[in-house]
């Protein structure tokens, strides 16, 4: 069995919530928007009570929740939802990290692009957090969004988001986090009481791949273009029929991560997580770590430096009985350098001797010992 550690990829999907959702794939079946017969009662019913549990796990009302494929697509609406709707003038800039999520560099490239804003970046520091008082200057009344994620999925630092978004909602502008790796590391509510707009992915906290969720105030939803037409289900927010079995998951793995959560399985995975940095530290190279300190960092994140190794040919070695992963993209077998790495100032070098370690529900403290002994033999080797 591999030991699997890149739950910053995909969260297995946990049992319980496999439960929730089996009938749904097994027997009823049906469209929850039929409003003619019994069978789309049956299915509609299961997917309000399911948006009810999730809208009582993140403090929010339902009509302020929209599903969509993932936090992709989540970003996608907010993002360049918000900058189609704006027809303010004045309000032609966007600031957001250096260190975001391709999906949302990718949305603000668009924005300016093909739809003409300008886009800023926080300064951040070397620990991956935003400067905000160096980055007090970029505040300003032609914001139209500000976007930071709550924790990165490379290096797991935990940003400020209620002071960040304080800050642009004295400009006006609107807030936007995207926190598709948040449930994991801290209350999705609390962030929910403090921006506009809030993206989820369902397969980054133990739920099934193929949804996610963008929370919008219901204010803030007047500013957001949809990114669809179609047969106006969601208010047209989002056309398209709600997958039955995905949103009653989803709601099984948001009511099943708040109970983790008081439950402290973030302390018993950050007890692993340590003790799996500490194993590193005596694989034969002098490793160091990428990121804050682990008390200000998602409690399942681990990214290491090996020097003189590089990462990938490290990963292969450690197939089929490890799975961790680098930050870097490989895109038509160029590996690329990790953005988030060369952010925070690490070399090229540097960056392509790093390892992310995501730790999780389902790891054992076996598992992080075996591993150990995984990564020392194949140091050893490529060292
Ligand atoms: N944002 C962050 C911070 C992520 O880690 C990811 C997934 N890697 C996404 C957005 C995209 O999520 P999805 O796979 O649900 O589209």
């Amino acid at each position: 069995m591999t030991i699997y550690l890149d739950g910053h990829a995909s969260t297995p999907l946990d049992p319980d919530v496999l439960e929730a959702m089996a009938p749904y794939f097994r027997e009823i079946h049906g469209n929850p928007h039929s409003s003619e017969h019994s069978v789309g009662w049956q299915v509609g019913k299961a997917v309000d009570s399911a948006l009810v549990d999730i809208a009582m796990c993140m403090g929010c009302d339902v009509d302020e929740l929209v599903t969509t494929s993932g936090a992709t697509e989540a970003n996608n609406l907010a993002l360049i939802g918000a900058m189609r709707a704006n027809t303010d003038k004045r309000r032609r800039r966007i600031l957001i990290s250096p260190i975001e999520h391709k999906s949302v560099l990718a949305c603000a490239e668009y924005g300016a692009m093909k739809l003409g804003y300008q886009i800023d970046q926080f300064l951040i520091d070397n620990s991956g957090f935003i400067d905000l008082e160096g980055s007090r200057a970029l505040f300003g009344e032609d914001l139209l969004i500000v976007s930071s994620m709550a924790v990165n999925n490379e290096i797991g630092t935990i940003q400020p988001v209620g002071k960040i978004a304080a800050m642009a909602r004295a400009c006006g502008a609107l807030t936007h986090c995207d926190a598709a790796q948040a449930p994991c590391a801290l209350d999705v509510s609390s962030l929910v009481s403090e921006v506009d707009l809030l993206s989820l992915s369902g397969h980054k906290m133990y739920g099934p791949q193929g949804i996610g969720l963008l929370f919008g105030r219901r204010e803030a939803w007047q500013g957001i273009e949809p990114m669809m037409v179609g047969g106006g289900q969601q208010g047209g927010r989002r056309p398209g029929t709600v997958p039955v079995a995905l949103t009653v998951g989803l709601a099984a793995s948001i009511v099943k991560m708040k109970l983790a959560r008081e439950s402290e399985e973030f302390e018993r995975i950050r007890q692993m997580t340590k003790k799996l940095e500490n194993g590193l530290r005596s694989v034969g190279v002098p490793i160091y770590v990428n990121g804050p300190i682990l008390n200000d960092r998602h409690p399942g994140n681990l990214n290491v430096c090996f020097p003189g190794v590089q990462a990938a040919d490290l990963l292969m070695a450690l197939q089929p009985r490890v799975a961790a992963s680098t930050g870097s993209a490989c895109t038509s077998g160029v590996i690329e350098s990790s953005y988030v790495l060369s952010a925070i100032g690490r070399t090229r070098e540097e960056a392509g001797s790093a390892v992310r370690f995501g730790i999780g529900r389902f790891t054992t403290h076996e598992e992080i010992d075996e591993a150990i002994d995984c990564v020392a033999s194949a140091v050893a080797r490529l060292a």
